[in-house]
């Protein structure tokens, strides 16, 4: 077992956590009663991070939909697929792209 600070990366403002950890897996997470801000708080968000890393139905891989379904493709296929699209739009003389991160609205707009 292995007892590691960390923070939780969910929303801006990135509580202090103690994760205790076996072989790279999390066991649990508590709040870090030190932490200069949180001082001992972390929401259920926080305190359930391990499930997002070991949840049985958490997403291993792009999906497509494809005929209506949704389908596992690999990395590689889903960056090029993305990459070209962008390309494509960008050719096409448009300038809209957005893109969304996490809730701390530092996405980029144009
Ligand atoms: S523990 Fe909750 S309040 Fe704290 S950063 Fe995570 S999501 Fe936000």
């Amino acid at each position: 077992m292995k007892i590691q600070k960390t923070f939780c990366r969910i929303c801006e403002a990135q509580c202090g956590l103690i994760a205790n950890t076996d072989n790279e897996k999390i066991i649990s997470i508590e709040p870090n009663p030190d932490h200069v801000a949180s001082k001992g708080y972390a929401c259920m968000k926080g305190l359930k991070m391990g499930d997002f890393a070991h949840g049985p139905d958490r997403l291993t891989s792009p999906l497509k939909k494809i005929d209506g379904e949704f389908q596992a493709i690999s990395w590689s296929q889903a960056l090029s697929e993305i990459g070209k699209k962008l390309y494509d739009n960008q050719q096409a003389g448009s300038r809209l792209f957005s893109h969304w991160c996490g809730s701390h609205g530092n996405g980029l707009c144009r």
